[in-house]
């Protein structure tokens, strides 16, 4: 099923989606059920086996281990029936809520996973949001229903309370716990049934005409029929039927029940990511909205990841295709510097594979190594000067000076923190007066997980400490005015990775007094990545 079936087929058919949930609500399990579902591996759990065969070269494994979390966030393509889905990895934890909200920019479409046991937590509520602000259509896959969960509609009551979203009901548990035995696809009319031998099988799925089939009452227990009757009948009454355009529009979410690690209801959700799912949508930039069957290639630099193949210092852009149809070889505008660039090596995300890639199209993400030039927020056009817009930036919150404990590794380090900075993974400053750099983050974790990756991708061992300044600001306005600044307050001001002024201090009092001295000067809180 399209909404847009004038869309060119290979459009039509792609789905470009993340996974938003709480840490321990089944994220990874359903990643590798849909890969699996989707044939790109062969067997669960190589996906965290290869992850961690990855994380062990490049390195966030101590991090991972010693915390629990999961930091490397990638892309990946499999075909599932006739679609191609690209899900987009969204790391978890909220110290890292700015790599997440951008790779909330690269897609169309979003799978919130609750656990049944638990309902709407924290992380899912402010990842939703997000999704919210963008008006992302979101599908919803209660999980864990083998284990004792929460009474069906009181699930699906929190959830509409909670998010203020209608559900819609797209299958139906029967029993749960040790009970659970499957679900009624309300959808399709169908009982799926379980099967607890063996958790890579799908499950049976059995036709039915309607409640009054007889071949229920073969299935399942008089005294569970009894229930599932009753409460689809309640459930008829008191809940919104699945309609799909409110979905696209975000305002109703259809919800799933299953166990991810049975792998069971995966496939129906998987089915539903491709039958109601949206297409490539339009994307927004400053000039027009790029529609994506346009003939010419678009596309935006959404992330940035630096070290994934620690052989080569390479960086990997990942380029969200806005439109077009792209092929290897291609030479495309990089906007912001006004050069041509000859995509020679793109890099399509098989699975846990880097393979090349010989075309894409609108909705695939696709990387491209490169040594710096590609930042993200990027533009990559055939010629026209778009600026594709909604890539937040943020304004760093918290400041700490950074050094290495081996003094003469102090140049080794500044390249390493201007990576990070190109990455976006951090902000970093290099102070006029004295050695040593300033960097700032989000979320106090990120500087744990600096720390670490500083040390175990270039070898240098740093320290953190505490700085003498908490807020920074980009200094904008005349030329000779920010020179004039800069130099009466030499104590304040330092340069980031792009070389742009950069007012330090810890007093606001500072902030309102520059700014009442040099008329036309702005200190601004966030730079613009675009
Ligand atoms: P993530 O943190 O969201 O990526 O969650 P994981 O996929 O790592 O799952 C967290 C834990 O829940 C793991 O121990 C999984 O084995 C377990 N888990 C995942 N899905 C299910 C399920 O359907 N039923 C049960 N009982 N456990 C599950």
């Amino acid at each position: 099923m399209s909404n847009r079936p004038d869309l060119p087929p290979e459009i039509a058919r792609r789905r470009t989606f993340a996974i938003i949930s709480h840490p321990d609500a089944g994220k990874t399990t359903l990643t590798e059920k849909f890969l699996l579902f989707g044939g790109a591996i062969q067997m669960a759990g190589q996906v965290r086996a290869k992850g961690e065969a990855r994380r062990t070269r490049s390195d966030f494994m101590k991090l991972e281990q010693d915390r629990g979390i999961s930091v490397s966030a990638s892309a990946m393509s499999f075909d599932f029936r006739q679609y191609r889905f690209n899900l987009v990895d969204t790391p978890g934890h909220s110290d890292f809520s700015e790599d997440t909200y951008r790779t909330l920019t690269a897609v169309d479409a979003a799978i919130m996973v609750i656990d049944g046991a638990k309902g709407v937590e924290s992380q899912t509520r402010k990842l939703f949001e997000v999704c919210r602000l963008r008006d992302l259509p979101i599908l919803t896959f209660c999980n864990k229903m083998d284990r004792e969960s929460r009474d069906t509609f009181e699930i699906i009551d929190e959830i509409q309370e909670n998010l203020a979203i209608d559900v819609a009901p797209a299958s139906w548990p029967i029993g749960m716990g040790r009970d659970f035995l499957g679900c009624y696809d309300i959808l399709h009319d169908r009982l799926e049934l379980m099967d607890r031998a063996d958790r890579n099988r799908v499950a049976e799925s059995i036709k039915i005409s309607g409640l009054d089939d007889p071949k229920l009452a073969e299935h399942v227990p008089a005294e569970q029929l009894e229930k599932l009757r009753e409460e689809l009948e309640m459930a008829r009454e008191l809940l919104p039927a699945f309609d799909r355009q409110s979905f696209l529009e975000g305002h109703m979410t259809p919800i799933w029940f299953g166990s991810a690690i049975n792998s069971f209801g995966v496939k129906e959700l998987m089915d539903g990511i491709g039958e109601y799912g949206p297409e490539p949508q339009i994307q927004k930039s400053a000039e027009r909205g790029v529609a994506p069957e346009e003939t010419k290639v678009t596309g935006f630099v959404f992330k940035v990841q630096a070290n994934m193949d620690p052989k080569h210092r390479d960086r990997v852009a990942f380029v969200r295709l806005a439109s077009g149809h792209f092929e290897r070889g291609m030479k495309l505008l990089h906007v912001r510097s006004g050069k041509p660039m000859a995509v020679s090596n793109p890099v399509l995300f098989l699975a846990a594979d880097r393979e090349l890639a010989e075309e894409a199209w609108a909705g695939d993400i696709i990387g491209i190594p490169n040594h710096g030039q590609l930042r993200i927020g990027d533009a990559l056009t055939e010629g026209e000067k778009l600026r594709f817009t909604g890539i937040p930036s943020f304004a760093p919150e918290l400041l700490q000076s950074v050094r290495a404990t081996d003094p003469m590794k102090g140049k080794h380090l500044e390249k390493a923190l201007m990576q990070f900075a190109e990455e976006g993974a951090a902000k970093v400053f290099k102070p006029s007066i004295g050695s040593g750099f300033i960097v700032g983050v989000v979320g106090a974790l990120q500087f744990d997980v600096l720390a670490s990756r500083i040390e175990i991708e270039y070898g240098i061992p740093v320290r953190f400490e505490p700085s003498q300044f908490t807020s920074a600001r980009w200094v904008l306005g005349p030329k000779d005015t920010v020179e004039k600044l800069a130099n009466a307050n030499k104590q304040h001001i330092s340069t980031d990775h792009d070389g742009d002024i950069v007012f330090l201090t810890r007093l606001q009092w500072d902030i309102d007094r520059v700014v009442r001295d040099y008329p036309g000067v702005t200190l601004s809180a966030t730079k613009e990545m675009m």
